[in-house]
């Protein structure tokens, strides 16, 4: 007799018919739960933090996008566009009908992903080609591949980093850096945010074997920029390394795109760059460290995030390798983004409103009260701008603000339909006159 007729015997058909049903999985999931203790304290323990973060006014609501990821989006919700002010797609490269077209090629050619980790069978010549070009574009020996950038950070200090050493870290760099360094047992100093006097004191003070100063290259919640000259007087001076996480600076910072170090006109002085696939280049995923051939060789080795998690899938990697090919064939995206970002500084400074950081796309406008900075981005949005403000604990109580992110894809009239609308909503919620 065939499995199905023998519990529908069993069992009646209908039940049976409605086993398979996902609602009524749910249903007897719910009822499980009822009968287990553990569970209803576990659900209500989860329950009562829920509510401690939306009285706090924190709480994160995610707005859903139905379009591609571009500067005109559409939002679940709303009918007309809206244009968007708040990715970190700086390049526009996000849905560059180049680059979607090389990873569908790719995509065709290497099939969708590798069902291995990169040491077993997950290596494609593409990979190794993109890994090459990231250290060309960088001018650095060798570079390496991860998910994410994230994973990127997590896998670096533990795997290059013994006790005998010591790590020297911005208190304000990014949660991944921060996460990275406690996995490692390396003895661990946080010096007070872009404070050249308080790393001083603590490089001078230290007798470890190697010292490696960490710092975010630009600061994603201020849109301000790490004192790289000083960092790298004072790493010289106290034979320290430099490690720089360069998220919100490849591919468009700096007269041609290669971040925090040209931007200070001193390629080449930075010892290890972290950065990202996930953000101006391309967007998709990814993240790498470039740097010594050594410290390449190392990591393939030992750091876990690389040993231990599934390839990048094709299309993703060929992104990547179109997006370098772009990148180091002209510097007119870079070129764009920083002039649509000094004249949004320039108007919005001019209209009273105070804007964070230093010639940087990440243009923060400060509020100051959270509620402020939330009610402000939803009449924004009502004005067809999409624009997230961000409150405690993301940046510090007080400090409020709606960060704005400008991108080479904006058009000059973008930019000026953004500043309208901030002075209309400005005016109108009395933050400036
Ligand atoms: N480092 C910085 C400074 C970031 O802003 C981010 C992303 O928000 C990351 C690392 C993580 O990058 P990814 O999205 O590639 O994991």
């Amino acid at each position: 007799m065939p499995i199905f007729s023998k519990y529908a015997l069993m069992r009646g058909a209908d039940s049976f018919l409605q086993s398979l049903r996902p609602f009524s999985l749910f249903n007897s999931l719910a009822s499980a739960s009822a009968s287990r203790p553990a569970l209803t304290q576990f659900r209500d323990i989860l329950n009562n933090q829920i509510t401690g973060i939306k009285d706090a006014g924190t709480y994160k609501m995610e707005r859903v996008i139905t379009s591609s990821q571009s500067t005109e989006i559409t939002v679940e919700g709303t009918q007309k566009r809206i244009l968007n002010f708040c990715a970190n797609n700086y390049l526009g490269l996000a849905n560059n009908p180049e680059v979607v077209s090389y990873s569908k090629e790719l995509l065709d050619k290497y099939g969708a992903g590798l069902s291995s980790v990169r040491f077993i069978c997950g290596t494609q010549s593409i990979h190794k080609e993109l890994e090459k070009k990231i250290s060309q574009f960088h001018g650095r020996e060798d570079a390496i591949l991860y998910a994410s950038c994230f994973d990127a950070n997590a896998g670096i200090f533990e795997a290059i980093l013994t006790p005998d050493d010591a790590v020297f870290s911005d208190e304000l760099n990014h949660a991944s850096i921060i996460d990275g360094i406690r996995l490692c047992k390396a003895q661990k100093q946080r010096y007070k945010h872009r404070d050249m006097s308080d790393l001083e004191k603590q490089l001078q003070s230290s007798t470890a074997r190697l010292k490696l100063i960490v710092t975010d290259g630009v600061f994603s919640m201020d849109g301000n920029i790490a004192p790289l000259p000083k960092i790298v007087d004072l790493a010289a001076k106290y034979d320290a390394l430099v490690f720089i996480d360069e998220c919100h600076a490849t591919g468009f910072f700096g007269a041609t795109g290669r971040g925090t170090e040209e931007y200070y006109n001193m390629l080449g002085r930075v010892d290890i760059i972290n950065s990202t696939l996930g953000k101006a280049l391309g967007g998709a995923a990814g993240g790498y460290t470039t740097g010594p051939k050594e410290l390449i060789r190392l990591l393939r080795q030992k750091s876990r995030p690389y040993l231990f998690s599934n390839s990048l899938p094709p299309p993703v990697v060929a992104t990547g390798i179109k997006v370098m090919d772009m990148l180091m064939h002209s510097d007119q995206l870079s070129q764009r983004v920083q002039s649509n970002t000094k004249r949004f500084r320039d108007a919005m400074t001019k209209a009273g409103f105070v804007i964070g950081g230093e010639n940087h796309p990440i243009c923060p406008v400060m509020l100051g009260d959270a509620r402020l900075a939330s009610i402000f981005a939803d009449q924004m949005l009502s004005r067809g701008i999409y624009v997230i403000g961000f409150s405690y604990p993301v940046v510090p109580k007080g400090k409020a603000r709606i960060r704005v992110q400008i991108s080479a894809a904006h058009t000059t009239d973008d930019v000026d339909h953004a500043v309208a609308a901030f002075v209309d909503v400005g005016k109108s919620l009395k933050v400036i006159k």
